[in-house]
Parts: structure tokens; C-alpha cells; sequence
């Protein structure tokens, strides 16, 4: 499960240059919803072999210093509600501020465990100058330079090993669904819908985190757990940040799926937020089905649907190989196919290919159509297997794999795609040196 760690602080402190030094080779997504704040950005970390989630809150606010309080404090709240460690950043260069007070006197007023990183102690004089932030009242402080990393290993190491144990997952053979999407998109009327007439909810599976509830449904005749995240919205008190919980839940709820329900109304369109949230699902690997909603308000004619259709695919090129469902939750339609299309997701992410019948496939394929010559040099493929991994991947060796480029993978993929139902499971293939 995900753990969160967060990093608030006034802004110029350095927090995006640590972000981005935590989360460099991952790539980050940017939440760029707010007009206040300067965007907010989170990404996948590890370190000591944990991983979590990274958030840099932001805190750029163009406007009055009022405006500027009241957004800092947004901030830290939101992250005292929903990190597992809090990082308070502050800059020796500048010493002591009165937004640095505002923001400890937040601290320290709860019980998320709490880093003070004093940063930008590049030499040994910032390091005698780091002492004055003891009167933050938050006693020991990490001294760090975030442009060089030094210091930061250090305070990585307190803050992993303060993050909660990793929670232990009921094993269950059943699919595990999380339903995700922008705020109003229709997540909760979509369960409500399931909830509404399955008299038959077996268990409350106690909740996995302290934010979602893993439920059993027996529906339409198939069985499966669904997160509910949608439903959990007593904290965000505040409406301007509805939508950044919304994507922190499902930063959660993607995590612990193994097929996402990507919920759109369809009178906003797939549009730049649905996006982040569609690609974090395809990072992490997991089955995706996305379900258009609200179809009931789209006035159409025959070509609608079709249109629809392109127009998503075009956004998640080059992963078009993904069910779309469109659904009216209001009108009940669809709301079967949906979850039948789901079930299948599922199938298609377990599904194990034989080493045998892989071969059998993949050899005359690369003998009919070989990689093209590199460097005067021909790659040989050998052999083949699917590898014994949650979602599909493939090993293909061969003599020179680093002359494989990813033109040729993805011609493999469509191949495979089109002799093997992968709908909505991202596959990796891999050339592996033999
Ligand atoms: P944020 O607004 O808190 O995200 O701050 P940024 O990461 O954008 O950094 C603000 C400025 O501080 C940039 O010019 C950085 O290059 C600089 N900075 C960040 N970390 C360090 C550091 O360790 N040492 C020094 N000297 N400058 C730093
Ligand atoms: P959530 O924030 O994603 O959980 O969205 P809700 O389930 O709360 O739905 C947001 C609004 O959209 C509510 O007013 C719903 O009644 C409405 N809504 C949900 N599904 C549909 C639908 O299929 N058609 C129409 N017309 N409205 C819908």
C-alpha cells in the first residue's frame, strides 16, 4: 500500500529541487488544477528499498500576503490529513520567517511525524547558521543542500523509518477494482448503483488503509472487491482542493487495484486531469477500463460514440488497446457491461501464455520479420517466456539486445495484442542478453 510523504514550506526554500531530486527518474505528474497555488506535483520514490508517494505541496500564491497565509495553511493541512510523514522545509539563507513560524505552530499542533530539512547549508558556515532553527520548537532538524543531495540520505533514512509498516493485504483470489476519476464524474452514483441493488454485500473487508474499504460484491454473477474511495469525502473541507484529494485517493486506490475504473463524465471530455489519472494507472501497471458517464446528457447521432472513441484513443497513444465503456448511471446503462468488461480486464492481466505455445508465436513471427540490421550487426531472438510477474511481461533473449530498439518492441506488442486478448493491460516486453 502507498504511503504518502509530503513536503510543505514557504516557496524558494527548495522543495521542487528535492522533489525533483527524490523523483528523478520517474517522471512526476503535475496537478496544475489550482489558480492559486503553483502546481502541485507528486511521483514514486524509494529509498532503502521502501517506496512511496512524494507530494511538493507547491506554495507559489500570486496575491496579497492574507491570501498568501490562508494558502500555506491550506497546504500544511492538507498534508497533516493525508501524508504518513510531513518534511517542513525551510532555507538557511534566509533564516527564520514568519511564514516558517505560521507553519510550525501547525506542526506542531499534531501527531504525523515531522522532518525539519533546514536547506541550502552548502558550506560549513550555513551548517553553524543552521542552529538558530531550533527556536522553531520542533527540536532536531536534517541540515541539507538539496542541488548537491548532501544531507539527504540522512534524512531519508528518519523519514522511511517512520513511515508505517507496510499492511499486510488480505490475499484474496478475487479482482480487486478501484473506481477512479475526477471529482463529479459519477464514481459515487456509480457504486451507489451496485450498492442499490446488491442485497448480498458478503463482507466489509476492514479497510486497507485508513481511507478505503475494500468491499465484496456478488454482481451480475461475478464476485470482486472494490475500493471504495469515492465515497470518503469528509476532510476535504475545503472546495478548491476536492480535486487534489480526489487525484491523492487515487494515487491510493490505483496502487492497490489490479483494474482501475476510470470514470468520465462525458460532458467534460477526456481532458488533461483524467489523463494524469489514466497514465499513473499505466504506470503502475494496472488493468484499465474506461467508462464514459453521463452519457444520457450527450446529444448524439450515430457517430458519436465513434467519435468519442478516437478522440481518447488519440490522447492515450500510444496504449490504445483499452476497453470504453459508455455508461448512463442515472438511465442504469450499461452498468453491467461495465462491470463485465472489468472482469474481463482482470482475465486478461492474469492471463499466462505457455513457454511452448510463446515460442511457438514469437519465433516465426521474428524470422518473418526480423529487427533491422544495427550497425551492420543482426540480432538473433532465441527464445522466449513470459516472465512470473502480477501483470504481463515477456523476455525475449537474443545476442545484441541493446540494438533492439523501441520501434521493434512495439511491433511485437501489437502482435501479441492482436493474437492474445490484452485489452487494457499494459504489457512490458524485455530483450534480454543470452
Ligand atoms: P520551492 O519554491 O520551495 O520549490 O524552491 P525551488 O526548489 O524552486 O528552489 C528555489 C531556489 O533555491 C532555486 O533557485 C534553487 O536553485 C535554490 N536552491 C535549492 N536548493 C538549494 C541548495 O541546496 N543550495 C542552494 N544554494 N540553493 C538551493
Ligand atoms: P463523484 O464525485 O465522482 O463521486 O460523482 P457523483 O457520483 O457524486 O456524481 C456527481 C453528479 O453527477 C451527481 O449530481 C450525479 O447525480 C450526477 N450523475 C452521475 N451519473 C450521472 C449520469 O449517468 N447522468 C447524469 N445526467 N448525471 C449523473
Amino acid at each position: 500500500m502507498s504511503t504518502i510523504v509530503a513536503i510543505v514550506g514557504r516557496p524558494n526554500v527548495g522543495k521542487s529541487t528535492f522533489f525533483n531530486r527524490l523523483v528523478q527518474r520517474r517522471e512526476a505528474i503535475v496537478d496544475a488544477v489550482s489558480g492559486v497555488t503553483r502546481d502541485r506535483h507528486y511521483g514514486k520514490t524509494d529509498w532503502n528499498g521502501r517506496e512511496f508517494t512524494v507530494i511538493d505541496t507547491g506554495g507559489y500564491v500570486i496575491g496579497s500576503d492574507d491570501v498568501f497565509e490562508a494558502e500555506i495553511d491550506k497546504q500544511v493541512e492538507l498534508a497533516i490529513g493525508e501524508a504518513d510523514a510531513i518534511i517542513f522545509m525551510v532555507d538557511v539563507e534566509h533564516g527564520i520567517t514568519g511564514m516558517d513560524e505560521e507553519v510550525a505552530n501547525l506542526l506542531r499542533r499534531q501527531k504525523k511525524p515531522v522532518f525539519l530539512a533546514v536547506n541550502k547549508v552548502d558550506n560549513n558556515k550555513r551548517a553553524a547558521d543552521a542552529v538558530e532553527f531550533y527556536n522553531l520548537g520542533l527540536g532536531d532538524f536534517y541540515t541539507i543542500a538539496a542541488t548537491n543531495g548532501s544531507g539527504t540520505g540522512d534524512l531519508l533514512d528518519a523519514v522511511v523509518e517512520a513511515l508505517p509498516e507496510k499492511e499486510e493485504v488480505e490475499e484474496s483470489e478475487l479482482p480487486r477494482f478501484a473506481v477512479v476519476g475526477r471529482p463529479n464524474a459519477g464514481k459515487s452514483s456509480f457504486i451507489n448503483a451496485l450498492i442499490g441493488e446488491e442485497r448480498y454485500i458478503v463482507t466489509d473487508i476492514a479497510g486497507t488503509t485508513r481511507d478505503s474499504i475494500d468491499t465484496k460484491y456478488n454482481r451480475f454473477g461475478f464476485e470482486f472487491n472494490l475500493m471504495d474511495t469515492a465515497g470518503i469525502r469528509r476532510k476535504a473541507k475545503v472546495k478548491e482542493d476536492l480535486e487534489f484529494y480526489s487525484v491523492m485517493r487515487s494515487v491510493r486506490a490505483i496502487e492497490h487495484a489490479d483494474v482501475c475504473l476510470l470514470v468520465v463524465d462525458a460532458t467534460r471530455g477526456f481532458d488533461g486531469q483524467v489523463q494524469n489519472i489514466f497514465w499513473l494507472a499505466q504506470r503502475n501497471r494496472k488493468g484499465i477500463v474506461i467508462l464514459v458517464n453521463k452519457w444520457d446528457l450527450v446529444e448524439k447521432d450515430t457517430k458519436t460514440m465513434k467519435q468519442f472513441e478516437k478522440h481518447i484513443k488519440q490522447q492515450i497513444e500510444p496504449f490504445t488497446d483499452v476497453p470504453i465503456v459508455f455508461i448512463s448511471v442515472l438511465e442504469k446503462q450499461r452498468i453491467f457491461k461495465a462491470i463485465e468488461t472489468a472482469v474481463q480486464v482482470y482475465e486478461n492481466k492474469t492471463r499466462r501464455i505457455k513457454t511452448s505455445e510463446l515460442n511457438e508465436f514469437f519465433l516465426p513471427l521474428v524470422e518473418a520479420f526480423p529487427p533491422p540490421a544495427y550497425k551492420g550487426k543482426y540480432v538473433k531472438i532465441k527464445y522466449c517466456m513470459q516472465l512470473p510477474t502480477p501483470q504481463p511481461q515477456f523476455a525475449l533473449f537474443c545476442n545484441l539486445p541493446q540494438y533492439l530498439k523501441d520501434g521493434y518492441r512495439r511491433f511485437l506488442e501489437n502482435k501479441l495484442r492482436e493474437a492474445y486478448d490484452f485489452s487494457g493491460v499494459p504489457i512490458s516486453i524485455y530483450f534480454r542478453k543470452k
